[in-house]
């Protein structure tokens, strides 16, 4: 039996052909690709405007500078996410704080956000960075009251929730990474998510004025907008305005992205279905599952589990082929982070989930047959 991952892409003939297409056209950069696939994502998760670039981190990045993070601003994310969450305050020279998760949903805790916010003089954060982790969707509508409060902005990470969504107080379904909440969202296209591209990532707002500034800085801070312009000088003129970067995707990245956005709606049926021979399989047994609040629709990037013996469970699902991953280790407990004075011990929740988490297979080509295999190896050493 060959190896199963715990996330693998999917790649379809009409993939191919989408690429090679792009590949014969006259665009490789910059082409048409990526306007049409904007467009399309928007549409997907409900946004005004999404803007493409090269990945995740760059999105975050992006979003960062055009909040305009400046050094020492303070910004709050979960412990349980891909140190990139955090790691974009640090880029703007920003301090990064920490708000604990809530033990049963795997998210972070909005409890703990509001306690931090309360234990602090108003004015002393700037932002919230609130994490869709595993495809559960985080819920914005309350984020942004609290935000509201005390003057912050939200970037959503969804980098594992396109799809997701939750049901609010008027009884409104809203997508993740929809605007509707969020100043900000961004998602990725690295091959074990989602959506595929190779690298890729995607920026979501309903706020034209960010969204002008995110166009802007996705380019080295350039623009060639007639309406933007200071003067114009002729047809080669254009005008660097501020100090952007290049975080560009490939047209052929967008093509296939594109092409993969088109079943993103069967994949996420394959995805749900997976969850529910898990959780079937696994309800009552020795371990924890995440809780699935009612009106909170898991877009499923990851399953995870917990367990008494991570450790022994990860190495004798290996020892059979199966490679379960670790989601995440937390942040405050790296090493680059322990120099701000974080340490293990400060947030016990998320060191607890740590502890014991495992992310099982989990992507819309695991078969029955290979889903089952999982099943029957977890089962055979939890409940030994
Ligand atoms: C994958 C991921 C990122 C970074 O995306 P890249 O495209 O790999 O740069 C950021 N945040 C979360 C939660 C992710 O899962």
């Amino acid at each position: 039996m060959k190896a199963i991952p715990y996330g693998r892409q999917e790649i379809t003939e009409a993939d191919e052909q989408a690429v090679i297409e792009t590949l014969r056209s006259d665009f490789l950069t910059q082409g048409p690709k990526i306007n049409e696939f904007e467009e399309a994502f928007a549409g997907y998760v409900g946004s005004k405007y999404a803007v493409a670039v090269s990945n995740g981190t760059a999105a975050l990045h992006l979003c960062a500078l055009a909040l305009n993070v400046q050094p020492g601003d303070k910004v709050i994310t979960t412990p349980i996410t891909f140190a990139a969450s955090a790691n974009c305050v640090r880029y703007c020279g920003g301090e990064v704080a920490f708000a604990d998760i809530d033990p049963e949903t795997f998210i972070i805790d909005i409890n703990k956000v509001r306690e931090l916010l309360e234990a602090h003089p108003k004015g002393t954060f700037k932002g919230i960075i609130p994490v869709d982790f595993t495809g559960y969707p985080v819920d914005l509508e309350a984020f942004r009251k609290l935000a509201d409060e005390y003057g912050l902005w939200i970037i959503e990470d969804a980098c594992h929730a396109p799809g997701g969504y939750f049901t609010d107080s008027n009884g409104d379904r809203q997508s993740c990474g929809n605007g509707q909440f969020a100043d900000l969202a961004i998602f990725s296209f690295h091959p074990v998510k989602h959506i595929a591209a190779g690298e890729g990532g995607m920026i979501t707002t309903n706020d034209e004025a960010l969204y002008q500034k995110l166009l802007m800085l996705r380019t080295h801070g350039i623009t060639k907008n007639p309406d933007l312009l200071e003067r114009n000088e002729g047809g080669w003129y254009y005008e660097m305005q501020d100090l952007g970067y290049n975080y560009r995707i490939t047209d052929f990245q967008a093509a296939l992205a594109m092409s993969q956005l088109e079943r993103a709606d069967a994949n996420m049926a394959k995805r749900k279905a997976i969850a529910e021979r898990y959780d079937k399989a696994f309800t009552g047994k020795k371990m924890v599952l995440q809780k699935q609040e009612r009106g909170f629709s898991n877009a499923y990037h990851l399953y995870v589990i917990q367990v008494e013996d991570r450790k022994g469970l990860y190495d004798h699902l290996r020892e059979n082929g199966i490679f379960a991953q670790v989601h995440y280790i937390p942040v405050h407990t790296m090493p680059y982070y322990r120099q701000f004075g974080w340490k293990k011990g400060d947030f016990k929740k998320a060191e607890a989930y740590y502890d014991r988490c495992l992310s099982i297979p989990m992507y819309p080509n695991l078969s029955e047959q290979e889903q089952q295999f999982v099943i029957d190896k977890v089962l055979e050493f939890t409940e030994k």
